[in-house]
């Protein structure tokens, strides 16, 4: 099996490292093509912003929301496969869900916290930065953690998305679960 990271911006390396520790092939997808290739994709953090605007540029968004395509979304990737963003439109349209950008205070621009992801693990150490949270789920979206009251982690069919950046830490058991679980064999 095939794993493709987004590679257009944010935290490539990182993820493919994840895959790799989780016994699998890791892909940088740089080109639209190359999605033909691989089994299932991760949209890495980043800024949301400049992320859809490159996706926009070389035609991501068109071929991704045509395919089925299993895809785990972090920090900006979950803002990308939102369906609703406040204050502004969604992206992919993949997760029923809305969420709100940077919405863990401007004091607290980053911070950790162990979580409790449902079905996952009950210590999975959250690594925030400038994270958004989800501030409204549609049905059919499993919430699978929160944090202080706010859902930070969510499931949807073959669709994953996450408010922090496990790639920055050396648990990987979360793209573990996504390759394994949420992938047709
Ligand atoms: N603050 C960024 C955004 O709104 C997300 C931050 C991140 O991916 N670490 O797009």
């Amino acid at each position: 099996m095939k794993i493709g990271v987004l590679a257009i911006q944010g935290a490539v390396r990182e993820h493919i490292r994840h895959i790799e520790l989780s016994g699998y092939e890791g892909i940088a997808i740089k080109r639209v093509e190359q999605l033909d290739e691989i089994d299932g994709l991760i949209l890495p953090g980043g800024e949301s912003t400049t992320l859809r605007r490159l996706m926009d540029l070389y035609g991501f968004k068109e071929k991704l929301q045509q395919l089925d395509l299993p895809m785990f979304g972090t920090c900006a990737g979950l803002i990308v496969l939102a369906k609703n963003v406040e204050n502004e439109s969604g992206y992919l349209n993949k997760l029923d869900i809305t969420v709100e950008r940077n919405s863990f205070g401007r004091q607290v621009d980053s911070f950790e916290s162990e979580l409790d992801i449902k079905g996952i693990a009950n210590d999975i150490e959250g690594v925030f930065i400038r994270a958004p949270h989800i501030a409204k789920v549609d049905n059919g979206v499993e919430i699978l953690s929160k944090v202080g009251g706010k859902i930070v982690a969510v499931k949807q069919g073959q669709y994953l998305g996450v408010s922090f950046h496990p790639e920055l830490t050396d648990d990987y058991r979360i793209t573990k679960y996504f390759i394994e679980h949420m992938i047709k064999h």
